[in-house]
């Protein structure tokens, strides 16, 4: 919950406020001041009279009422200075700039649950402890520089960690990339990430909101919420990056140290992304190129037309954007394109890379950025490159390029990579409002992933022929424990997860029968081991009643067993899904190639349940393994439609099922439509 004292304050105090710029507590308030916050502005220092011409009061309670206020002052004074200014001041946004709580120490932990139990009695907004503060329209609430120059259609900027924020901003601030607002959020005691996105999305207006939200996450604390409110967003037409730190194990070790944050297992965090619509990104670069790139107009279609004057950066721009799933065609023969290239110096090439020399000039890119803008409509996007070698001016050009940015119906991605030759001309294309990506890969690989994100999901459940009551009864009748297979065919029974057929067999004669019903040719499994081929406890290609007696004589004595599994044989390419929950995320759901490709190549995607068709599809089409599973080769494939629905029956099915903690079909085996289950695992925890 964010107030309106905390966003739009009409008065502030900062506790703590110094002299000293060089401490947080006279930078906080030197920034209040020169970034011109006009409302009220008081401080409380006991040791002076005045600080920085603003009169000082002594205490808290000497103060007026105040409806925001920021702590600099140590950690254990700021429970009962909290409680004086919620109680006595009526104040309702509280930001709290000290460290030395939950992410140092167990008293600090103490202090920081004082804090937001009286915060919440008074229904304050509290951010922090240890952040650095917030940037909104109204004030500057922060001890760090740079502040960027505030424009409401600018990005918005959460991030857990202070010193982080700083260096996105140092990031993108050289690139052009404004500001709307900015939220550290420290520790994130009350208001986490996830919160300000709430209030984002409560208070988003079509007209006067920005579309573009950044964010730096360490922990998320409550992932239904941050789904629900970045999808919303979303929808609404907003686009989000975000950064989620700890991935990997030391990263999540790295985490928990600072904020005191547990670390989320990485899986179910990019599956929530994906669900989300949500651009992940791994680095600050990274970050703010594609924020960036969300300032820009959007590409209609993925065909780009590179221009340069540079042979080099075109050609790594174009590895990135092919590498990336973007296509840069070749321009249809055309009296137009003869026409232009006409009006380029001799040797100009006005294929795809336009290339038009080092010693092209404005009036020649005017003519190419027209020329795609309205006689090529094989392109849907313009990357400009043009930088300098130091031997004559190019303020034209960028004079230019900038008109046209503005004037374009199709976007245009500058590429002014010069940023020491003509770092003026450079400056003045920002100072228009423009972006500037100085590294043509960094935006190649940027622009890729802007086009691969998924819509966000709907929050419709595929029920089609998924028996909820029946899967209830199941799941309440099973025990603990990996299920037999009687439990796992009742279940994909009623989720309608078509399996081959399978027969329990206790001993010779119960197998001799199965046979018969089955049909040949036909496998035979041990049940009990858990990894079956490893004990060769798999046999495949039984054709007769002969094979059949030796093998259950075989498999029965092998240890652990305690039946063998009579099944029908299906053919195919193998595929797998697989599941584990997650607390807090629910299911995670997993889809790959069976065997090898899942075990050693780890080629997996992975989604949030309930999936959609849409996102199952998804799912598949990002695997790497996605071309083998189309068929390949005159290798017949499985049908992605209909793995898309087995997907996401599962996924139903777990949704109402949250006991199984655990689960995997590998393989299923596909050809065509006809994909069967053929090994299953279900662990269930109640
Ligand atoms: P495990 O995974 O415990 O070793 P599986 O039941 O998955 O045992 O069997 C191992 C392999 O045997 C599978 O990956 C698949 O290639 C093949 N297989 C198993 N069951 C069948 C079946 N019913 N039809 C065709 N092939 C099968
Ligand atoms: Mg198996």
């Amino acid at each position: 919950m964010l107030t309106r004292e905390l966003i739009w304050p009409e008065s502030i105090t900062v506790i703590g406020a110094s002299n000293d710029v060089s401490k947080p507590g006279g930078k906080l308030l030197k920034n209040l001041i020169d970034n011109k916050f006009n409302g009220k502005l008081y401080v409380v220092n006991p040791n002076a009279t005045e600080v920085q011409g603003i009169r000082s009061y002594a205490s808290v309670s000497e103060l007026p009422e105040v409806e925001t206020a920021v702590l600099a002052v140590p950690a254990a004074l700021c429970p009962e200075i909290t409680l004086q200014l919620c109680r006595d001041k009526n104040t309702r946004g509280i930001i709290i700039i000290s460290a030395g709580f939950s992410e140092q120490s167990e008293e600090g932990r103490q202090l920081e649950q004082q804090i937001v139990a009286t915060a919440n009695k008074y229904g304050a907004s509290l951010i922090g402890p240890n952040c650095i503060g917030i940037i909104t329209p109204a004030h500057a609430s922060v001890f760090t520089t740079p502040v960027p120059k505030l424009d409401q259609m600018g990005c918005d900027f959460i991030s857990s960690s202070g010193a982080t924020a700083v260096f996105i901003m140092e990031s993108g601030i050289p690139k052009g990339l404004h500001f709307a607002s900015v939220f550290s959020v420290g520790n994130s005691a009350q208001v986490g990430v996830e919160d300000v996105l709430e209030f984002m999305d409560e208070v988003f207006h079509p007209e006067t909101s920005t579309r573009v939200k950044l964010l730096y996450i360490e922990s998320i604390n409550n992932p239904d919420k941050l789904l629900k409110h970045a999808s919303s967003l979303i929808r609404k037409g907003c686009k989000i990056a975000a950064i989620k730190a700890g991935s990997s194990n030391a990263g999540s070790r790295a985490a928990s140290s600072h904020t005191g944050a547990m670390a989320n297992p990485d899986l179910a965090v990019e599956a929530l992304f994906r669900k989300a619509g949500i651009v992940r990104c791994y680095g600050r670069e990274e970050l703010t190129t594609v924020g960036c790139v969300f300032m820009c107009k959007e590409m209609k279609g993925k065909r780009m037309a590179i221009i340069t004057h540079a042979g080099g950066p075109a050609v790594m721009l174009t590895d990135a954007l092919e590498a990336g799933g973007l296509k840069i065609p070749q321009l249809k023969n055309s009296p137009k394109k003869e026409a232009l290239k006409k009006t380029l110096f001799q040797g100009s090439s006005v294929e795809n890379p336009i290339d038009f020399l080092a010693t092209g000039n404005a009036q020649q890119l005017e003519a190419i950025i027209d020329a795609c803008e309205k006689d090529f409509p094989e392109v849907d996007g313009m990357a400009v490159i043009y930088g300098s070698p130091g031997l004559f001016p190019v303020g034209d050009v960028y004079e230019m390029l900038n008109r046209k940015v503005h004037a374009c119906r199709k976007p245009i991605f500058p590429i002014l990579p010069s940023v020491i030759n003509v770092k003026d001309e450079v400056a003045f294309f920002l100072s228009e409002g423009n972006v500037n990506f100085p590294d043509e890969v960094l935006l190649g690989r940027a622009l890729a992933k802007v086009a691969a994100i998924p819509k966000p999901h709907t929050d419709e459940i595929f029920l089609d022929g998924v028996d909820i009551p029946e899967i209830r009864r199941i799941i309440d009748q099973t025990e603990d424990g990996y299920q037999p297979p009687a439990v796992i065919h009742r279940l994909f029974d009623a989720a309608g997860i078509p399996r081959v057929k399978e027969v329990v067999a206790h001993n010779l004669d119960e197998a001799l029968q199965a046979a018969e019903e089955i049909g040949w040719p036909l496998v035979m499994k041990v049940i009990g081991p858990v990894h079956k081929s490893d004990v060769r406890g798999v046999v495949l290609h039984v054709h007769d009643r002969e094979t059949v007696v030796h093998e259950f004589n075989r498999l029965i004595n092998i240890p652990e067993t305690t039946a063998v599994l009579m099944a029908e044989m299906a053919s195919g390419i193998e595929l797998f899904i697989g599941a584990k929950y997650e607390d807090r995320f629910g299911h995670v759901v997993l889809c790959g190639m069976g065997g090898t490709m899942v075990e050693v190549m780890k080629d997996v995607t992975s989604g949030l349940a309930p999936l959609s068709i849409c996102e199952a599809s998804s799912m598949i089409k990002n695997l790497k393994s996605y071309k083998i599973i189309k068929g390949y080769r005159g290798q017949e494939g499985a049908s992605q439609r209909k793995f898309a629905e087995i997907i996401v029956r599962l996924s139903s099915m777990l949704r109402f099922a949250v006991e199984i903690k655990e689960m995997d079909i590998n393989p299923l085996l596909g050809k065509g439509d006809k994909i069967l289950a053929v090994d299953a695992r279900i662990r269930i925890e109640k």
